[in-house]
């Protein structure tokens, strides 16, 4: 069941942006600047999210059916989308059409919210516009192939009855040997890399198909026709799946002999690709930079802390020489502080209200009493994604109600879960949930609720997202949260340093061409991680690039924006409204929101 459940992937939010980055050729994207409100504002174009924003997504979903049903836009479940030549001749059009439209809008005349919404659309038509004509994503990355993720949507979700849902797949199930038929012609150079990952994924759709799907057609009351329906065109679909994959074992040898495609974006692509999903301002080169030095100062202040700590738990014991091993054998003594297996989902359930509790008594922002976070064991078919995460209900679907799963581990062995429960020790846990849920991912979801923008829910900056998570251990360490502790502040910096590494990591293997080698080494020894996550992060980072930067970025973005206020405000500055002004414009780029929180004519 590993394999179906990871491509059953959890329909949370940010699960959402990433889904839609594949599905739609484009993730994650955000504006070049927004254009200043001309005084006043006569607000001629006020309709526009109305009139041009909601007739454009509908006409997007009819073209994008497979994130069309990862966001609760279920109208289009039955159709798949075939990607072929002619499909790609005609969204290029439906781009251009639609990015001429959208200039056709005064956006000067525009109010704050759909100004921004404008910047947000602009940027994501011209970045899929990108993807397609310059990425070309859809030729060297076979992965990009896969029907198995609308298929477990549709039958792992309740938005409609299960007779329903069924034929709904029926239908989409029609068009699966046209679909792969368009692929093996798109495919051409693909990396050796990208072609590993598809022959894995679409070997699990085959086990989503025979476990899942007859799951439900057993629990279902079709008729014999439909059902024989079914199983034709279910042997149809497996056959066109088998025959996809052996070409794809096929191209896999010859590509195992070296001189393909490299997965490495290289420096120009990365260039480009890092304006779109950042918006910043800032070039690659200069965030790398200011990674590389931030792992420094890091790096001092554990050491010092190591220094300071060193006889509390390790008195009998000669500190090594070597400074990463001074900080690693503490960190693994501290490590040692952690909860019983059968304490960990407790656990998180004391910690969600007491987070609440500090960020109330420290008037940090204002949270909603009336709709508090509920923690669950994560449903069996998400299970094996995330090890928690907030599971929000799709911008199409806002009548369900919002869920922090947390990943039961009572499947794990013994030495599985010591290694876990030491990952997420006394001092780690409250910090990964506080990015997760209080204040961080729940609380930023539930402002951008406050101010719904579909524009802006579905095609949010990523950096903003993570930046503003990342922000929140900070402040809340800040604010006094685990009492200053240099124990707590020790695993703090080891999780922050993650972040720091990630941008490193990803400009280093993309652009400079670090080598497997030096990356475990980057992560394991000069950033403390264990085995097992340093492999997980080269696969990583093998298979997305860019991405990997939005933590860094987008934390140094909101913690300088911060700053400068509080520069300029002097004793006038606070915290809390600071935080609500910030939360209050939606998931737009951090730089767009410094804008419009700094000119004056602006309805915080
Ligand atoms: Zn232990
Ligand atoms: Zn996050």
């Amino acid at each position: 069941m590993q394999i179906a459940r990871r491509i059953a992937r959890q329909i949370t939010r940010r699960g959402l942006l990433r889904l839609l980055g594949a599905a739609a050729m484009a993730a994650g994207a955000a504006p070049r600047s927004v254009p200043a409100s001309a005084g006043g504002a006569a607000h001629a174009n006020a309709g526009f999210t109305q009139r041009f924003a909601e007739a454009f997504l509908d006409q997007y979903w009819q073209r994008n059916t497979d994130a069309a049903i990862a966001v609760g836009y279920y109208r289009v479940a039955d159709r798949l989308t075939v990607p072929d030549a002619r499909y790609r001749r005609e969204y290029l059009q439906f781009l251009d059409a639609a990015l001429r439209q959208l200039h056709e809008v005064r956006a000067d005349r525009l109010d704050a919210r759909q100004r921004t919404d404008w910047a947000v659309l602009d940027s994501q038509l011209r970045y899929e516009r990108w993807a397609l004509t310059r990425l070309r994503e859809w030729q060297w990355n076979p992965a990009q192939y896969n029907v198995a993720e609308p298929f477990a949507l549709i039958c792992n979700t309740d938005y409609a009855p299960l007779d329903q849902r069924l034929r709904s797949a029926l239908a989409r199930l029609r068009d699966v040997p046209a679909y792969y038929d368009a692929a093996r012609q798109a495919i051409d150079d693909p990396t050796l890399e990208h072609t590993r990952l598809a022959i894995e994924q679409n070997q699990g759709t085959l086990e989503l198909f025979d476990v899942d799907l007859q799951q439900r057609l057993a629990a279902a009351t079709l008729g014999a026709d439909e059902r024989a329906l079914f199983a034709r065109r279910l042997a149809a679909a497996r056959a066109a799946i088998t025959g996809f994959v052996g070409w794809l074992e096929g191209l896999q040898q010859s590509l195992a002999g070296g001189g393909g495609r490299s997965f490495r974006l290289g420096r120009v692509l990365y260039a480009e690709k890092f304006q779109f999903v950042h918006q910043s301002g800032e070039d690659a080169a200069t965030l790398y930079g200011r990674a590389l030095q931030e792992k420094q100062q890091v790096l001092q202040r554990m050491a010092q802390l190591s220094e300071q700590l060193w006889s509390r738990y390790l008195a009998g014991e000669q500190p090594p020489a070597d400074r990463f091993d001074r900080i690693g054998r503490l960190i693994g003594k501290l490590s040692e502080h952690h909860v019983a297996p059968a304490d960990y989902l407790p656990g998180i359930e004391r910690l969600i209200p007491q987070l609440v509790q500090w960020v109330q008594q420290h008037d940090l922002i204002d949270l909603d009493p009336t709709a508090p976070l509920q923690v669950r064991p994560t449903p069996a078919y998400e299970r094996g994604v995330a090890i928690a995460g907030v599971d929000a209900p799709g911008p199409y679907d806002p009548g369900a109600r919002t869920y922090f799963n947390v990943d039961p581990i009572d499947r794990y062995s013994d030495a599985q879960a010591e290694s876990f429960l030491r990952e997420y020790n006394d001092w780690t846990l409250p910090v990964f949930i506080i990015h997760e849920a209080i204040p961080g991912h729940y609380v930023q979801l539930m402002y951008a609720n406050r101010s719904p923008s579909r524009i802006k829910s579905l095609f949010g900056n990523g950096a903003m997202i993570e930046g503003w998570a990342v922000y929140c251990e900070r402040m809340m360490l800040e604010s006094g949260y685990g009492a200053q502790a240099p124990e707590q502040w020790l695993l703090y910096w080891k999780w922050y340093l993650r972040s720091v590494t990630n941008t490193i990591l990803d400009y280093g293997v993309h652009v400079l061409g670090m080598s497997e080698a030096e990356a475990r080494l980057l992560l394991m020894r000069e950033a403390f991680q264990s085995e097992k996550e340093a492999a997980a992060k080269w696969l990583r980072v093998q298979r997305s690039s860019v991405q990997l930067t939005q933590y860094f970025a987008g934390f140094s973005a909101i913690y300088r924006l911060r700053t400068r206020l509080e520069e300029q405000q002097g004793p006038r500055f606070q915290l809390k409204r600071f935080h609500e002004q910030f939360l209050s414009h939606g998931s737009a780029p951090v730089k767009v929101i410094e804008e419009l929180m700094t000119t004056a004519d602006t309805p915080a």
